[in-house]
């Protein structure tokens, strides 16, 4: 299959050619066609949601397997109950506060949306995004867009449209060059189809934040830590994000993880094994003995957004034992952030 690449960025959505390039790309999804697109949080990996064979093809595309069910978009609130079979008012509480935005939220799902978009669930996972050229898509691709990040199965969220040629090419009909996303991680998932809210998947918007509106406390349920529990959201069984090289988290106090870190790093690097560190902006340059040292920024913001850009590169420079600091201590966000970093490192984190 030959994957066109279009550029239109948010200030192109209004141009004629933009709206002439959005058209196109909503056409693709009416026909069944996959179109990748740019959101505030992550790229999307974009086909229509009430057509079960584009859902497949989905997963065919990533690489995914198919009980990890996909997130609906809409660019109208008033398509919620298009999918939804109950509306709960906390769902428009919500969604007043937080849409359009980077929320997900979990509702009990109409029979209509077929079984193969939310990986045989009873519930629907829906998100209006904020980005105004997947706003655009969604209008023109017919109102429902089932999308998952827009990555092979495994491995970092695009936060690029370059990331999504590297992954995709040639496995979908389009990509949207949207530029560079805003957020970088992908969007909190909230279950309020239960009795009690739950916070699935931390992000942008945070469990405090979101109790503030409900009006009542909301659960973290993605701990990441005790590997026997059962997922929530499905995808939390899926081994994600992790680059080739080995990875392990050092933490502790800021000398004595520098400390730690080179003297490992001068011994790798030592044996010609190809030695890399993330590491904050201010420390970046203590890291004399690795091979590499990326950094990620300060701000919580500033690391989410180059996080999965970061754990890209380290293949893409073949590094293959990685230190990582850990970034928290920085709010909720960096919740968000060490709960990606985690599980790139696929749990490994060493104490100093
Ligand atoms: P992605 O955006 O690629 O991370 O994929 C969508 C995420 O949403 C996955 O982690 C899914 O497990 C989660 N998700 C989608 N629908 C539901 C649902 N009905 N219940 C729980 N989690 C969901
Ligand atoms: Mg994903």
């Amino acid at each position: 299959m030959k994957t066109e690449v279009v550029k239109i960025r948010e200030d192109d959505v209004q141009t004629p050619e933009g709206r002439r390039l959005l058209e196109r790309a909503g056409e693709v999804i009416k026909a069944g066609g996959l179109v990748a697109f740019p959101t505030e949080t992550v790229y999307g990996l974009g086909g229509n949601a009430f057509d079960p064979a584009a859902s497949a093809r989905i997963y065919a595309a990533k690489g995914r397997p198919s009980d990890n069910p996909l997130i609906v978009h809409i660019a109208d609130l008033d398509d919620l109950t298009g999918v939804a079979s109950e509306v709960p008012d906390e769902a428009y509480a919500l969604a007043e506060r937080f849409w359009p935005g980077p929320l997900t939220i979990i509702m009990k799902k109409k029979p209509e949306l077929p079984a193969e978009t939310t990986g045989g669930l009873d519930t629907v996972a829906v998100r209006f995004p904020s980005h105004r050229t997947a706003q655009g898509l969604i209008k023109a691709g017919g109102g429902f867009i089932a999308a998952p990040s827009a990555n092979l199965s495994g491995r970092p969220s695009p936060t690029a449209a370059e990331h999504c040629v590297e992954d995709l090419d040639g496995r979908v009909d389009m990509i949207i060059d949207g530029g560079r996303v805003g957020i970088g991680v992908e969007s909190s998932i909230i279950d309020i189809s239960g009795g009690t809210p739950d916070l699935l998947r931390p992000g942008y918007v945070t469990a405090s934040m979101l109790a503030r509106v409900l009006g009542k406390k909301v659960e973290k349920c993605f701990g990441v830590e005790k590997a026997d529990d059962r997922p929530r959201a499905p995808g939390m069984k899926y081994r994600h994000y992790a680059p080739r090289g080995e990875m392990v988290m050092v933490r502790g106090d800021s000398a004595d993880v520098i400390g730690y870190i080179n003297a490992e790093a001068s011994g790798a690097s030592g044996k010609g094994i190809r030695t890399a560190v993330i590491a904050s902006g201010k420390t970046a340059g203590f890291y004399t003995c690795a091979d590499r040292v990326y950094a990620a920024g300060d701000s919580p913001e500033e690391i989410a957004g180059n996080l999965f850009g970061i754990l890209r590169q380290l293949d893409a420079d073949s590094m293959e034992r990685i230190f990582t600091e850990a970034f928290d201590g920085g709010g909720e966000l960096s919740e968000a952030v060490m709960n990606r970093l985690i599980k790139a490192c696929g749990n490994n984190i060493v104490e100093v």
